[in-house]
């Protein structure tokens, strides 16, 4: 697998976009969240209007998934042919085309591709696209869904928004790459995870790699060195920041 970070920023961040991955293989193109500043890294980095299969939306917040119009228009404005996968949590066909409406009334209709819808429901796996996909609620203000992507049995775990609880450590165990939100660096907030408690999740997961993503804008600007000794202090994982266009291969 081949996952490259498009943004690794929380909601209003104005240095770093919304959170957002990309991951090539078994031949297909997956987008893992699609917030409002997502499009344009996406359309620096995939050209092809037929270059992506599926977008798995974590929760509908709309950092992670009020991009989509801007993706979607392009897409039909570039010719695009191919049917478009939705990966996500029950209600997932309603928002997507509540949000195209609301963006661009009607366009969702004359696209030349269709769209289709695939449920994950937590603790089922689903096989689809060549990938075998997990999924496991989190402590989050709105319905979050974690993601466990395993390829020949190599393990990708994205958390999307939300403290991981019990539940989670399934479909994140023995991941290569795990890439977590931490919104603070210690301490908790309602709805959101700590840089402290994703290092100890990944260290109950057996995760071997460990990005974190979605720090709160502020403390990410102030707090920044501090972050980078402390994840670079960690022994059982190798643990890091990334910054959009790294690409690492797993
Ligand atoms: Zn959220
Ligand atoms: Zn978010």
């Amino acid at each position: 697998m081949e996952v490259t970070f498009l943004g690794v920023g929380e909601a209003c961040d104005e240095r770093y976009p919304n959170t957002s991955v990309l991951v090539r293989g078994a031949g297909r193109t997956l987008l893992l969240d699609c917030g409002f500043s997502v499009p344009g890294g996406f359309f620096k980095r995939v050209q092809g209007a037929d270059d992506l299969d599926a977008i798995w939306i974590s929760h509908f917040h709309g950092d992670h998934f009020f991009g989509l119009p801007q993706l979607l228009l392009r897409l039909f404005e570039t010719g695009r042919k191919k049917p478009l996968y939705f990966i996500g949590q029950s209600g997932i066909e309603d928002l997507v085309f509540q949000v195209m409406d609301l963006a661009y009334p009607s366009f969702s209709r004359k696209f030349g591709f269709e769209l289709k819808f695939l449920i994950v429901d937590p603790g089922q796996e689903q096989r689809a696209l060549g990938f075998k996909w997990q999924a496991a609620g989190t402590r989050h203000s709105q319905e979050n869904l974690a993601l466990g992507l395993d390829l020949d049995g190599c393990r990708l775990y994205y958390s999307g928004d939300g403290r991981p609880t019990s539940r989670n450590v399934e479909p994140a165990k023995g991941c290569e790459l795990m890439i977590h939100e931490g919104f603070l660096l210690e301490g908790q907030i309602h709805g959101h995870g700590s840089v402290q408690g994703c290092l100890d999740f990944a260290r109950e997961a057996g995760a071997k790699r460990l990005a974190i993503v979605h720090v709160q804008r502020d403390v990410r600007r102030r707090e920044e060195e501090r972050l980078k000794r402390l994840l670079e202090s960690v022994s059982y994982c190798r643990a890091f920041l990334p910054v959009p266009g790294d690409v690492f291969t797993i």
